[in-house]
């Protein structure tokens, strides 16, 4: 039984709609992952949540009560933002327990409950610190500290670490969760970013133009995507959109085999061809190949850590093909003419009109 149900959503701007019949549910304790490109409408959804903006339509409740009208202090969740706003002149004690001394707490109680705080979050002894004396990281676990301080039943994060360096979002990607997790607050967590969503949510909502294009968990979300652009959010790089045909499927680098009867029942169907590019390789002069050559032409190289890219033109598409340091492939060239080797294992088909 979902605690936080959201259903059938909408609320429109000047400019049209910023959130469009959205739906979705939180189990108790579970982090939701809100992913989608800038101005897809994300804020607004967590606004509607947390009651700052009003809906034209649908509803929203949480643990049975619907929250239609209900103030935002009253809804009793917290909200974290990519700016911190934490009080400069206060040192972290006086942050993380601003919320409790507003709920005119006793004395004991709130020094009590800080400590706690402090302890989750990894800053003992910290508590006379002031804000501009802590790092980056620690600056995020005072806010998230502060954010939990007074129990919010739903905790909503708005790309928390969108302004830290990869290394410490990294990081604190993995202490965050564990500290949600081990406290168990039901948590919506909205980023941009995909391998964020994919380290700290439990299931994932896909967003685009307001709407949810679909909502899962990652292993749901990978084995089935229903649209090119979902595809394309979880990061896989070779997608395209075939056709069911006899004998195959036909797509815009070739014709594929079908291995799947069900499939080959569709004739004129629309499937997503999803090719993985860690297993596309250039076939080497008088080599065996593991499967039919395509010939193409190299596209363009893009290095990236110690492994690179390696863009093919291939009929009317192209091939992303991960070339592994050593490879003899590192020493191809934009223009050189190449075979490329698509072992079966490597390409997925899946139907897309059900
Ligand atoms: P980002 O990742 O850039 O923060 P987002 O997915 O959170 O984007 P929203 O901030 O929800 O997207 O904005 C969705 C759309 O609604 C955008 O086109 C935005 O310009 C518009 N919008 C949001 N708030 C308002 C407002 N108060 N008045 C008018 N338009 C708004």
């Amino acid at each position: 039984m979902p605690i936080l149900e959201v259903s059938n959503i909408s609320k429109s701007f000047s400019d049209g709609y910023a959130v469009y019949d959205v739906s979705l549910t939180a189990e108790r304790g579970e982090i939701v992952g809100l992913l989608g490109p800038s101005g897809c409408g994300k804020t607004t959804l967590l606004r509607l949540v947390a009651g700052l903006e009003q809906p034209d339509s649908g509803s929203i409740s949480f643990d049975g009560v619907t929250l239609d009208g209900m103030a935002p202090k009253d809804r009793g969740f917290g909200l974290m933002f990519q700016d911190l706003a934490l009080f400069p002149h206060m040192d972290v004690i006086g942050n993380v327990s601003f919320g409790l001394r507003m709920q005119h707490l006793a004395k004991d109680e709130v020094r009590q409950r800080v400590d706690d705080l402090l302890g989750v979050v990894d800053l003992t002894g910290y508590g006379h610190r002031k804000v501009h004396e802590l790092s980056g990281g620690e600056r995020q676990r005072v806010a998230l500290a502060r954010s939990l301080a007074p129990k919010p039943k739903l905790l909503m994060f708005d790309e928390p670490f969108g302004s830290l360096d990869r290394g410490l979002r990294e990081s604190l990607q993995t202490e965050v969760r564990a500290i949600l997790k081990e406290i168990g607050v039901t948590s919506i967590y909205v980023t941009h970013d995909r391998d964020e969503a994919f380290a700290m949510a439990d299931s994932i909502v896909i967003m685009d133009k307001g709407s949810v294009v679909q909502a899962g968990t990652a292993q749901e979300l990978f084995k089935a995507p229903r649209s090119e652009l979902v595809a394309r959010s979880l990061g896989l790089k070779n997608v395209m959109l075939g056709t069911v045909a006899t004998p195959g499927v036909e797509s815009p680098i070739g014709v594929f085999p079908i291995d799947d009867p069900a499939l080959g029942n569709n004739v004129g169907a629309r499937v997503l061809v999803l090719i993985d590019d860690r297993q596309v390789s250039i076939k080497q002069q008088g080599g065996s190949a593991e499967g039919p050559a395509l010939e193409g032409i190299v596209d363009s190289i893009q290095f990236h850590g110690g492994e690179s890219d390696l863009v093919i033109r291939i009929g009317e598409g192209k091939l992303s093909c991960l070339v592994r340091p050593g490879d003899v492939s590192m020493a191809l060239a934009a223009g050189d003419s190449v075979s490329v080797v698509v072992p079966p294992h490597a390409v997925r088909l899946v139907l897309l009109d059900r």
